[in-house]
This record gives C-alpha cells, sequence and structure tokens, in this order.
C-alpha cells in the first residue's frame, strides 16, 4: 500500500476482494460457440501489471483457426443471423446487456487485474458504459429502417474487429453491438495484454445463447490481427489502435473494396480561457489527462492556458496532483492505476525524458510508488513549445504538455497544428466562444465545461491521422450497413 504523505490522508487500504472471480488458468479461443483448441500448441501469459504475476494462458491464434472462425461467423450470417427478424435479433442483444450487468463486478475485477486501471473506473464507467452500449444498439436491431427513412439497410457480412487494450471490454461492445444490431457476424481479436474480459464476454454470449458463430473471439498478437483482417472472406473492419498500425492496414486494404473504419491516436488539446470557471477546469483537465494513467486516445494531452490565468492554473494543477494516489489499482482509494505493461512504461518514460532534454519544466508529485509493477507519476511540462516533440506525439500515459495563449485566433492555430483530430475541451463561461471554438477546432469531439463524457447515443470519431469512420450513435450502425 502507498504510504501517506504530507499530501495525502491517510486512508485504510480498501482492497476489492478477488474472491468474486473465476480465473481459469489456460484459455482457448472461442469459435462457432464452443471454447476450442487451437490449430497451434503456442500460449502465452497475461500477467497483472501492478505486481507482474501471471494470471492466465492465453491463445496465440494460427491463421488455421483465424480462417476456422470466420468460416464460422460467414456460416451463421448466411444460414441464422442475417435471416433472423431484427426484433429478435435484438433479444439477444438485450440479453447479453443484462448478462453484462449480472457480472459486472467479475468483469470490473478482471478489467482492473489484466489491465492496471483503478477499480472505481472499471466498476464506474468501463462496464456500465459496455452494457449502455448492448442496451443502446439493441434497441436500434427492429427499428433500422426508421433510423435510415427511404433508405433500404442492409447487414454487411463478416466483421473483423481489432481492439486496443485501454479499454478492454467498452471496445469490444462498441464493436460487437452496431454489428450484431445490423445483422451482421463478428470475428473480434482483443489486445494481447488485456484478452480476459473478451474471453469473459465469450462465457457471457455463449449463456446468452446467440447462434454459434455470431460472434467468435480469437486471441494472440499482431500478426493474429493481421491475418484476421486480410482474410479474404471477411466484409468489414473495424480496427481501433495506434496511428502506425492503422496506417499499414489501411495499405494493406487498399485495392480490396472492403468497407472500413479506422479509429487512431490522438493529441487533444484541452484549452482553458481567463473567463473560464477556473477550478472547474482544473478538475476537468487532471480527469483529462490521468484518468486511465492517460491510456486514452482522447487524453487532454496538450493544456492551452490563456496566459492571465496561468500562474493560477498551473499552481491549481500541482495542488490537484499532489494529492492523486498512485498505486493498487484494486484498492478503491486509487486514482492511477498502473501501466498497462512494460513495454508501454518504457515509451512513456522515454518521453519524460525527451521532455526535460527539449528544456521543458518538469512537475511530478512526491508520491510514493510500489516495489514491483510498472507504475508512472502524474506527469506536468511546462515551457514546452509547438516544436517539442512532447507536444506533438502521442505519449499514451499521464503526461501533460502545457503552453500559453493570448487570443482566440491564435490558440484555435496551435490547437489544430497537429496530425490528429480526435477530441477537445473548451473551458470559459462564454456560449458564444463555445460556439466560436467548436466550429473552428478540427476535432471529431469537442467538449465544453466537461471532458471525456461517453454515451453511446453520441458518435465518436477523428479526423486527419486519428482515422475515419465513427463509432456510437446513428453513425454507429451506418457504419455496418449498406444503404440503398
Ligand atoms: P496497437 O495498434 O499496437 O494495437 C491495437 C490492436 O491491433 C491490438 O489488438 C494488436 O494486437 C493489433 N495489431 C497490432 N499490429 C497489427 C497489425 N499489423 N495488423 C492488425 N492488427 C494489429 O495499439 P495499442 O498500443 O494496443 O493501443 C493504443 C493505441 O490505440 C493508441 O494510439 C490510442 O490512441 C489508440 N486508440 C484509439 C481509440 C479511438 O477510438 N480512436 C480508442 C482507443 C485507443
Amino acid at each position: 500500500m502507498n504510504q501517506p504523505t504530507d499530501n495525502h490522508w491517510p486512508l485504510t487500504e480498501a482492497l476489492e476482494s478477488r474472491e468474486s472471480i473465476r480465473l481459469a488458468k489456460s484459455y482457448g479461443l472461442f469459435v462457432n460457440g464452443q471454447f476450442i483448441r487451437s490449430s497451434g500448441s503456442k500460449k502465452y501469459w497475461t500477467i497483472n501489471p501492478a505486481n507482474e504475476k501471471r494470471l492466465s494462458r492465453i491463445t496465440e491464434s494460427t491463421p488455421k483457426d483465424v480462417d476456422r472462425a470466420v468460416r464460422a461467423a460467414r456460416n451463421c450470417y448466411e444460414k441464422h443471423w442475417s435471416r433472423m427478424k431484427p426484433s429478435e435479433r435484438g433479444k439477444y442483444i438485450y440479453r447479453i446487456a443484462r448478462l453484462i450487468q449480472e457480472q459486472s463486478r467479475e468483469l470490473a475485477i478482471l478489467e482492473t487485474l489484466d489491465g492496471g486501471k483503478p477499480i472505481r473506473e472499471s466498476r464506474d464507467i468501463d462496464i456500465p458504459l459496455a452494457a449502455a452500449h448492448f442496451f443502446y444498439y439493441a434497441g436500434w436491431a427492429d427499428k433500422l429502417k426508421y433510423a435510415f427513412p427511404n433508405r433500404n439497410p442492409r447487414p454487411l457480412g463478416v466483421a473483423a474487429q481489432v481492439i486496443p487494450w485501454n479499454f478492454p471490454l467498452l471496445m469490444a461492445a462498441w464493436k460487437i453491438a452496431p454489428a450484431l444490431a445490423c445483422g451482421n457476424t463478428v470475428v473480434l481479436k482483443p489486445a494481447e495484454t488485456t484478452s480476459l474480459t473478451a474471453l469473459k464476454l465469450a462465457e457471457i454470449i455463449q449463456q446468452a445463447d446467440l447462434p454459434a458463430g455470431a460472434v467468435n473471439i480469437i486471441t494472440g498478437h499482431g500478426p493474429v490481427g493481421q491475418s484476421l483482417i486480410q482474410h479474404p472472406d471477411v466484409d468489414k473492419i473495424a480496427f481501433t489502435g495506434s496511428t502506425h498500425v492503422g496506417k499499414s492496414i489501411q495499405t494493406a486494404l487498399a485495392t480490396s473494396g472492403k468497407r472500413s473504419t479506422l479509429e487512431l491516436g490522438g493529441k487533444a488539446a484541452n484549452i482553458i480561457f481567463a473567463d473560464a470557471p477556473i477550478d472547474q477546469a482544473v478538475e476537468g483537465v487532471v480527469n483529462g489527462i490521468y484518468f486511465n494513467q492517460g491510456h486514452v486516445c482522447c487524453a487532454g494531452s496538450r493544456l492551452f492556458v490563456e496566459e492571465s490565468v496561468y500562474d493560477q492554473v498551473i499552481e491549481k494543477i500541482k495542488d490537484r496532483i499532489d494529492t492523486l494516489r498512485v498505486g493498487e489499482p484494486l484498492d478503491k482509494n486509487t486514482d492511477i492505476g498502473a501501466i498497462n505493461s512494460k513495454k508501454q512504461l518504457a515509451i512513456i518514460d522515454q518521453y519524460i525524458e525527451l521532455g526535460t532534454a527539449e528544456g521543458a519544466h518538469l512537475y511530478q508529485p512526491d508520491c510514493p510508488l510500489p516495489d514491483s509493477g510498472f507504475w508512472c507519476l502524474p506527469t506536468m511540462f511546462t515551457d514546452v513549445s509547438q516544436s517539442n516533440r512532447i507536444s506533438r506525439e502521442e505519449i499514451f500515459g499521464p503526461v501533460l504538455a502545457v503552453q500559453t495563449f493570448r487570443t482566440v485566433a491564435e490558440v484555435i492555430k496551435k490547437a489544430n497544428n497537429t496530425r490528429y483530430g480526435l477530441s477537445a475541451g473548451v473551458w470559459t463561461n462564454k456560449g458564444s466562444k463555445i460556439f466560436n471554438m467548436t466550429s473552428q477546432l478540427k476535432a471529431g469531439v469537442i467538449w465544453a465545461n466537461t471532458y471525456n463524457q461517453f454515451d453511446p447515443a453520441s458518435p465518436f470519431g477523428g479526423y486527419k491521422e486519428s482515422g475515419f469512420g465513427r463509432e456510437g450513435g446513428l453513425h454507429g450502425l451506418a457504419a455496418y450497413l449498406a444503404l440503398k
């Protein structure tokens, strides 16, 4: 447990119990409604990043396994799922949503153990939002003609879906729920470091009694994702992950004629005007960058502060950072959990070194860190310039880069001066300024006087190197339909 410092109240440890979870020693693949063995023999350990202890063995799928999963999805698509009455499809999806709610405690604990995020977040954000996505899209299953009037919405076929490790169950829900609602079948590959909740979701899908092959879940590293996405018999590709991998996927698909959506990286600007409610804005900034260890594609990693309130804002952020508790993710007092992997921690640490070498001023709190596991202190860089790599490149960790501005025109120019375009935040008490900013900022999602708010009815997606296509809302349905 963390030792208290002057800034930390000595709270008693409040560990979530692990007793309610059932963790298999080893997991197979979920194909055609069954857990099966791989055609190969390779397995690897998924570990708890908070203590580096082994949790379970996960299967590395072979190309033959991928093919088997795609064939199961094709068969189910043609014989059952696409032919089923839409209201029936909706019932199955509602069932999944309810089962997620019923098993939410187990899912939250698994998410925290496997991914490193604080239990408060997996319990209060990831799992409820995942259930909400299934509820939301279940409701649309029999109303597609109303969603797209005067069109003839038809499913696309088999969807190949590859997701990252930052919101494992939630990303699976974002992908599976709309695909099923529209009459498509699915082969999904979770990230290699966070497969446990996807495998638990496979059990839920079994319990919901979906037709065999409607959803297939295969595990493994990047090459497994690659062979899934490049499989000749998939009709739709949905990828969420890094811009680097997204670009390689886009290149590989260039002449395939397949439908695709890519949800990629980000470098969001959070902008505080002098007329903003400063305390609220500071809380939003802290939430925007330190939530989920900064492992958020839309993390507000660049902060722009109007010069006249700069000193005040920086002092308040420091005060707030000083109170954050970094440590055991299963402890309900924890604000910042473990970095998901050793590899990701090394990347973040490199950027922190780089920021200092680039001449920016580093601030980190005096907070004790556990002895084992992967940890990063909440970090703030001031005196950052537009050309610094820490303000241009996605770090995907709890690292904030602060700059100042004097005019609206200046901050719009600075905020848009990025190759990404996923999200942004604006803090001001002037409605007109909000409208002006939202119409000029080039970002798919812009929050005003709040940050990191998600709702299944609201589309999410980016511009530029943050990808294309939208997930959530009606836009998320359209991505899985042919509209004639
Ligand atoms: P990543 O691109 O390394 O991996 C994502 C997934 O792709 C994993 O399942 C991985 O196994 C698989 N993969 C790796 N190489 C592949 C290949 N060549 N072909 C097919 N699949 C491959 O990304 P990551 O490190 O897991 O996730 C972090 C990234 O995801 C960040 O850049 C973040 O911004 C982005 N992200 C974006 C959104 C969004 O909605 N825009 C949401 C969450 C995360």
